[in-house]
């Protein structure tokens, strides 16, 4: 039986939003600049494991048979000298309960992310994607998908940092649309499409702030290949979907930067359906769609293309050019 997509996008577009709130409260307490200097990683472990454990009991209480395969699980929080960590997750997610909730209410929900992808139907849940756009209070994301039959179905974005908070969603064959994140209130949005160009001159291109997680000196080859003019936007975690979704720049490209490396799934399913459903294509470096029916990771596939459509091909063969020296 074929799932019930419009129930699950209103309590998805719920859960992101609360989620998004608790993240947004976070990184708001970074205030001093020796918490970001020194790469201390507790604010977004905390706000990590809250937006998973707030994500999953929403879905759970709504879907009890719905599994969820998410970035986290809570194995390190339960040993002994985590204490003051779990407390902190416990203090974030009680402050959006209704209920009064125990810490081990909490850790079960954390491991409720912790199912398979091997059933036929899944969600997938990046609690914070970007984690260092959040410690330097840039960008970061909240990305829950669903995928069913290894097709993603449902993708919803939380940007809290992108224009003040959007929050992005599709249904597959349903478009996309935007919604303020902050307002509960519009549970509709606004359609949303890629860009009209159909010259890759006239292209603006985005890219991870990381050079770790895509290689910055390729894309600015490829950007000259391609005739484009403008400095390419990065920014930190699927704030680049919704920026290609929207319209305001035209190429996402992440270029692998090791043989080993094979992206999460977590990390391009809500991205790829929300760009897909404005009109846009995704695909990998070497044009291949993206797979999702290979676990947790995209085993078959290498970095990701993300394009407004018309465009597309002639970019993966100017990437594929330059990958192959
Ligand atoms: P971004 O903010 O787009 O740079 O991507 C953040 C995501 O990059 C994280 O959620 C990680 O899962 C992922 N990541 C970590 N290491 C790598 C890597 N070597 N190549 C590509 N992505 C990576
Ligand atoms: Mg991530």
């Amino acid at each position: 039986m074929a799932l019930d997509l419009m129930s699950r996008k209103q309590v998805a577009l719920t859960a992101v939003r609360q989620a998004a709130a608790v993240c947004k409260g976070v990184q708001e307490q970074l205030i001093r600049p020796e918490t970001i200097e020194k790469k201390d990683k507790s604010p977004v472990t905390v706000a990590d494991f809250a937006s998973q454990a707030i994500v999953c009991s929403m879905l759970a209480d709504a879907f009890p048979d719905d599994v969820v395969v998410g970035e986290e699980d809570a194995a390190e929080l339960r040993q002994d000298d985590q204490a003051h960590v779990r407390q902190a997750v416990m203090d974030q997610v009680q402050a959006v309960s209704e209920n009064c909730v125990d810490e081990e209410t909490v850790l079960s929900w954390i491991d409720l992310g912790g199912a398979n992808a091997d059933t036929q139907a899944y969600w997938t849940l990046d609690p914070i994607d970007g984690t260092k756009g959040f410690l330097r209070k840039e960008q970061y994301a909240v990305a829950l998908a669903l995928i069913e039959n290894g097709q993603v179905v449902l993708g919803v974005l939380g940007c809290p940092n992108l224009n003040g908070g959007e929050l992005l969603v599709a249904i597959k064959g349903q478009g996309a649309q935007i919604l303020p994140l902050w307002d509960s209130e519009d549970t509709e949005g606004t359609p949303i499409k890629v860009s009209e160009i159909t010259d890759t001159a006239a292209a603006c291109f985005c890219e991870s702030v990381e050079s770790g997680h895509s290689d910055h000196s390729q894309s600015a080859q490829i950007a000259k290949l391609l005739e484009i003019t403008k400095d390419s936007v990065r920014l930190d975690s699927q704030a680049k979907y919704a920026t290609i979704a929207k319209g305001d720049a035209q190429i996402y490209l992440r270029l692998p930067t090791s043989e080993t490396y094979r992206e999460k799934i977590w990390d391009h399913a809500a991205g790829k359906l929300v760009v897909e459903e404005a009109g846009g294509t995704v695909t990998d470096v070497t044009g291949k769609p993206l797979d999702f029916t290979q676990g947790r990771k995209l085993q078959e596939n290498r970095g990701i293309i993300a394009t407004c459509g018309p465009i597309h091909d002639k970019v993966v063969k100017v990437v594929q050019q330059v990958l192959n020296g």
